[in-house]
């Protein structure tokens, strides 16, 4: 959500960003909605003082005995009423249509953000790692998960449907362990720890921008009319909505979750394995700080690096892509991904996405700090991915299979792994 009064002043630049994330939004439409709006309201202020007026000299005039003027206004006020009936449901339309119409403005981007169409205009920044010459035939994670009976998509499949699996053994010791890798790196890093709610509010996902956008990805519980979230940023800004918070020092906020995607608009991408399924586990990172840009690009630099150091830790290579207009999502301001080679893609593929989204997301929940000046203003909020399994678990096992089909576990996993240093040969 940007400021309507800053839109009115930056129409053009709206519009671009909207034109560039390719979302459907006429700023002109948004300003007529705007205009419409306020001179309802005014017409609507004026003819309330009217009936005010009118009211008061009632009261007088009854005072007075001059019951022929009380009449006469009575009569007056009823027309006035009347006229504000009309009024209020025009008005009631109107508010709904600037609302629906503010709702598809998206956040600017960055300067130094790359325009784009899709993801293939994104920019490389840097690689880190050498994917490895093995010289052998290399075996793709769902092979491997077969030969070890540590994931098993037939089964998954059965009991839930297209892009479920099941891990197990091995499989589940290693989605546990990079979790708790991730989580305790944050935690020792000075994130605060939260067990979020993962049924929410559907205002929940309005504040954080996933509504009404997102909405046809996040499954919805009928019969409780609350949604299951598909990250938890969800409950972890929304902790703070409606909130004056101390901005002083950045609250830094970390999660492990379940999370579930619909998956609405990837049919036919990425159906076999464990890149893109309905459910996953992810560990996240949120920072709320004050509303510098100088203050919230540092931080996103901090949090791209937290999760680049999981990887290094997690003897992987990588790269980190700068990610284009047309390939972020409405709130967004400035976004990297880091992708991790995964050998049976023959690619890089996403395992992470750090954002910083200025004010956009703390001006629809309501997240505000009271700056130097005694001020009160929006905070800037940021998220990125510190891991998310099973997606991981496809480069961890692809680049770390050895000829004889077994596979090396990094050093830093192993305390999780009751000292574990490589899942034996099948
Ligand atoms: P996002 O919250 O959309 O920025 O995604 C963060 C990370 O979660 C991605 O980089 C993936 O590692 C993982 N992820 C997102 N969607 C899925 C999915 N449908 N299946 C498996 N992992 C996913």
């Amino acid at each position: 959500m940007l400021d309507i009064k800053w839109i009115r002043e930056n129409g053009d630049t709206v519009q671009l960003a909207a034109e560039r994330k390719g979302i459907a939004l006429s700023v002109r439409e948004l300003l007529e909605a705007d205009v419409a709006l306020r001179s309802l309201r005014q017409e609507a202020d004026a003819l309330r003082q009217a009936r005010n007026t009118l009211s008061t000299g009632i009261g007088m005039a009854l005072r007075d005995g001059n019951e022929a003027y009380a009449e006469q206004a009575k009569t007056q006020v009823a027309a006035v009423n009347g006229q504000l009936a009309g009024l209020e449901a025009e008005l009631d339309a109107a508010e709904r249509r600037f609302r629906s119409l503010m709702e598809l403005v998206p956040n600017v981007v960055s300067p130094d953000t790359p325009v784009g169409k899709s993801d293939a205009d994104n920019v490389e920044i840097r690689r880190v790692g050498m994917p490895k010459e093995t010289g052998f035939p290399q075996r793709s994670h769902i092979e491997l998960g077969e030969l070890h009976d540590m994931i098993d998509v037939r089964r998954g499949v059965k009991t839930a449907g297209s892009r479920s699996y099941y891990l197990k053994g091995a499989g589940v010791l290693l989605h546990r362990a990079v979790q708790q890798l991730a989580f305790d790196r944050l935690v020792h890093k000075g994130f605060t720890p939260v067990e979020v709610p993962l049924m929410v509010r559907e205002e929940a996902l309005a504040h954080a921008g996933f509504f009404p956008l997102g909405r046809d990805q996040v499954y919805r519980i009928d019969e409780e009319g609350r949604w299951l979230v598909g990250t938890s940023e969800v409950p972890l800004v929304n902790y703070y909505a409606d909130e004056i918070v101390d901005a002083a020092e950045p609250i830094k906020l970390a999660a492990a979750s379940s999370c579930f995607r619909s998956e609405v608009g990837s049919a036919g991408r990425d159906v076999h394995g464990l890149y893109r399924v309905h459910q996953f586990a992810k560990v996240e990172q949120v920072v709320i700080c004050e509303a510098d840009y100088e203050v919230s690009e540092a931080l996103l630099q901090d949090i791209t690096a937290n999760a680049e150091e999981l990887l290094q830790l997690l003897e992987l290579p990588y790269r980190v892509m700068a990610v284009c207009t047309g390939d972020m999502s409405q709130k967004t301001y400035k976004q990297y991904d880091i992708e991790t080679w995964m050998p049976s893609r023959g690619s890089y593929g996403e395992t992470h996405s750090s954002s910083n989204l200025g004010d956009f997301q703390a001006r629809r929940s309501n997240i505000r700090y009271r700056g130097a000046e005694g001020r009160l203003r929006y905070c800037h909020t940021l998220n990125n991915t510190a891991v998310a399994s099973p997606r991981i678990l496809i480069p961890l096992l692809e680049n770390h299979q050895l000829e004889d089909g077994s596979i090396h576990i990094p050093e830093a996993l192993r305390p999780y792994m009751g000292g574990m240093a490589r899942i034996a040969p099948p």
